[in-house]
Parts: C-alpha cells; structure tokens; sequence
C-alpha cells in the first residue's frame, strides 16, 4: 500500500507500514463546532471515511479518532452573537455535526473526544513543555520557542529566518521569536476561562490535538489527516510539541487532502463563499456527493459544481437500476464465490486504492465490472458468473461507502420512471387550475387517487404519497 506522505522529503509515495502490525491508528482533525459545516469540510471528512473503509476491508483493525473543537476564539464570538454561553453553542454543533455525517453515511469514528474533557491533560503538557526549556510564560501567555526545536519547519518546509520576515506585521513583541505560537492564551474579561499555573485562560488548538492524540493513540501513531491548509501551522505545530517532549516521531504518514473550491477560491466560512453540508443533502443524495468527491483525486482541488453533482447522481442511479435489472434482490444473500477472473478485477480495485487511493481509478473498476455483466446477459444468458459479478460490484461499491441502504433501495416498488410520470401528471394539473380547468384538474387527482396515489396541494406546490 502506497501513501502520498507530506512529511516525504522525496515527495513520493511510501509503503505503508503500521507500527502495530494488523492496527492502524488514525487521527482526524475535527470541526470546531461553532457553526454547521460546509460541503468542503465535507469532502475531507467522507475522504478520510473512505481510507477507514479501505484498511477495514483489508483486515486491519482501526483506531479512528475525530477531536471536536468544543472552545476556542470562534465559538466565543458565536456565543456574544447568539446570547448564549459557549457550550451550549458546541453542544448545538455538535448534534448537528453527528446529524450531518450520518446523513452523509460517514462510519461513527471509534473516539470523537472533545477538547474540554482535556483540559487538565493540556495544561501538564504545556507546563511540561515549559519545564523542559521548550516554552516560556510573557504575562499569563505562554508561547512555544520555535527556536528549541531544533525541526520546526520539517512538515511545511518553512525556515525560521522566511517566517521572521512573513511576521513583520502583525508583530507581539511579548515574542521571542515572531512564529513563537500561543499554546495557553490569557483570559480576556467575561471569557470562558480555566485555571493553570500561568492564571485563568485557555489552551491552544494546537495543543488540543497533540494532547488528545497521545492519550487515545500513544507518544507516535500511523497517519495524521486534514487538508492541505492545516499543514502550517496546525499540524507543524503539533510535531513541534509533541516531538519536543518525545523526541520520537510523532506521525509516521501525513495525509492532507485537496481543497474544494468555489469558483477557483477555497470554500471557506471566512470568505462567505460556501454551501453548508446538510443544504447539499437536501437538493442531492448522500451518494451522489460521494461519487462527486471520490470521482477525483483527493489531493487536488476541486471545484463545487451542480451539473457535475447531477452527473453523479445519475451516475448512481444508473449503478442501482442496473442491479435492480439483473434482480439483484433475488440472490443478493447467497454467499459470493469469486472465480480467478473475478478475483483479478478485485486485484485491480485493490492495485488502484493501494495507489495512494485511486478512488477515481476504483470508481471506473466497478463500471468495467458492469459491461462484464452486461456482456454475460447478452452473449451468454444461461450462464450464472454474471452473479458473482454483480456480488462483485457491491462487495467492492461498499468498500467506497456506496450501497449502504441497498436492499430497501432495491424493494422500492416503484421504479424512478413511474416517479417522473406521477410528477409529469402533477405539472399537467396545475396548468389546468391556472387555466381554470377544474374539471380535468380534479380529474387527475381523483384518477391517481383510485391508485392509490394522494395529492396534497401545499405553499410551496403539490406534494404526493402512496397511500396503500
Ligand atoms: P475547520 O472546521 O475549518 O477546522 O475544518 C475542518 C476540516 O475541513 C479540516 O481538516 C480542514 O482542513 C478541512 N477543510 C476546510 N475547508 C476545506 C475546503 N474548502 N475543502 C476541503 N477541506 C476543507
Ligand atoms: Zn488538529
């Protein structure tokens, strides 16, 4: 399995090797939850999601921590705006953060802690940080000194002398060094603040993970991941303390993903330039967003667009009529036995995703398998392989998160033509009430409703329901 590592210094792609064999310990950095999230942050929690699913299917038992950011500068100033105190803004994010990522079928990760739960554990590393010679105290704030990590820069390639001239502006002079960071932030007046040796305030998000991770997943762990933007400072700064106090490697692999963005510019909350997650979901299903992101490569951006959602929507519905066309129902609980052939296409799903996951190629991989079963059903009908094909095609399709709801999207009595016809008789009826035509209008309801078919006329148009 090859991983596009950003601590390469060869920029390549490294085998990866667990630290525990069979385990694979991951870390994920979460949202700060002082708002809902947008479909960018989307795309690099499904990405990770997918990474998950992939080592699961490998036989590996995951460890797949998700921090929440439950205080920090954000979530204060949403809690003045809001006229709330700022847990119960986290405590809102948060159900809506766990309702968003079901309704995007993400797995439950195996930790989701919090930051505020760390708070004792936080405070010991930073006064440990200072006792080593790692940290120094200016008037109950305390900095990391870049300069006693003798590898600060090593994730970002940044050097200490770039960074000085980059600081110039907005220079604190309470700073040794202008890239020094702020690992415990003196308390404002009517800030949320805990006690610690320096006086009341709060820890750094950058100490937040670090601390989170050594707890649940040890002094040095497998794959770190966010996207690309966290890799300064964020995650420099992560190494820099916990390399600092462990003088081990942190982090085997780090994994940043590629932006999503708005018409070339990042999707941001700062810019004012996105769609919220659970917006998309309501206008697109959770699959077709999936097959969006996971139709390109994770470490490129990409741009948000809806006629490419719609492709993928149909892309989709096009992989579910087909088993519905091969009555997938009828034999999708019989085991699957997979001849040698059949085994090779799973070797070249397996040789795209142990390529630094090559979603886009596995995607293709499970349309290929499609024409397989296509062929089979029309040059060779009497022939069964095209089952073990089909069983192929969704063993596989599960592995990237497709297919979760697959039988009862299967029973569906109704197929999507017969929706399309009972819409088509829906618009037919309102040109005939704006025209007046209350005859044929009420004609059509009642038609439908012999079927078994019911109208309801809403403010916002006429919505049906099966009534059987
Ligand atoms: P934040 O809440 O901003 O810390 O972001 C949570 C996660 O989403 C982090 O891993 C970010 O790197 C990632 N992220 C933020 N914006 C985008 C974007 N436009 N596209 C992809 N990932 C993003
Ligand atoms: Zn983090």
């Amino acid at each position: 399995m090859k991983i596009y590592n950003s601590l390469s210094r060869s920029r390549k792609k490294e085998e990866f090797i667990p630290i525990e064999p069979g385990k694979v310990k991951m870390y994920v950095c979460g949202p700060t939850v002082y708002n809902y999230f947008h479909i960018g942050n989307a795309r690099t929690f499904l990405f990770f999601d997918v990474v998950r699913r992939y080592f699961e299917f490998k036989g590996y038992e995951v460890i797949y921590v998700q921090n929440i950011t439950d205080i920090d500068d954000k979530l204060i100033k949403q809690s003045i705006k809001e006229k709330i105190p700022f847990s119960e803004i986290a405590e809102k994010y948060i159900k809506a953060f766990f309702d968003d990522i079901k309704a995007l079928g993400l797995k439950e990760a195996t930790f989701y802690p919090k930051a505020t739960e760390y708070m004792n554990e936080m405070i010991d590393l930073i006064a440990e940080l200072e006792k080593k010679g790692f940290a120094y105290e200016k008037n109950g704030d305390v900095y990391f000194s870049v300069n006693s990590f003798k590898d600060y820069g090593k994730l970002s390639e940044k050097k200490l002398d770039e960074l000085k001239t980059g600081a110039r502006v907005e220079a604190n002079l309470q700073k040794r060094h202008p890239a020094d960071f702020t690992l415990w932030k003196k308390a404002k007046p009517n800030e949320p603040s805990w006690q610690s040796p320096w006086g009341k305030g709060r820890p750094g998000w950058h100490t937040e993970c670090v601390v989170i991770s050594r707890k649940i997943l040890g002094e040095s762990f497998d794959i770190h991941c966010g996207a690309v933007d966290l890799i300064f400072p964020h995650h420099e700064n992560e190494i820099a303390q916990a390399e600092a106090l462990s003088g081990k490697p942190f982090v085997n692999y780090w994994m940043h993903g590629g932006f999503l963005n708005i018409s070339g510019e990042k999707m941001s909350k700062s810019l004012d330039n996105f769609f919220l997650a659970r917006d998309v979901l309501k206008k697109f299903d959770a699959e077709a967003i999936r097959f969006f992101f996971l139709s390109k490569n994770y470490r490129s951006s990409i741009d948000f667009s809806e006629d490419i959602l719609k492709e993928s929507a149909q892309a989709m519905k096009n992989l579910y009529s087909f088993l519905k066309g091969v009555n997938y129902l009828s034999f999708m609980h019989e085991k699957a036995c997979y001849s040698d052939e059949q085994l090779e296409f799973k070797g070249y799903f397996e040789d795209a995703m142990e390529n630094d996951f090559g979603t886009a190629k596995a995607i293709a991989i499970l349309f290929t398998i499609t024409q397989k079963i296509q062929w089979y059903l029309r040059y060779d009908p009497e022939n069964q392989d095209y089952k073990q094909y089909a069983h192929l095609l969704v063993e596989l399709g599960r592995v990237l998160g497709f297919f979760s709801n697959l039988e009862e999207k299967l029973k569906q009595n109704l197929s999507d033509i017969s929706e399309e016809l009972i819409e088509l008789l829906i618009r037919y009826r309102s040109i005939f009430k704006q025209e007046k035509n209350w005859k044929y209008a009420d004609q059509i309801r009642e038609d439908l409703d012999k079927l078994g078919i019911k109208l309801k006329d809403t403010k916002t148009g006429t919505e049906w329901s099966l009534d059987r």
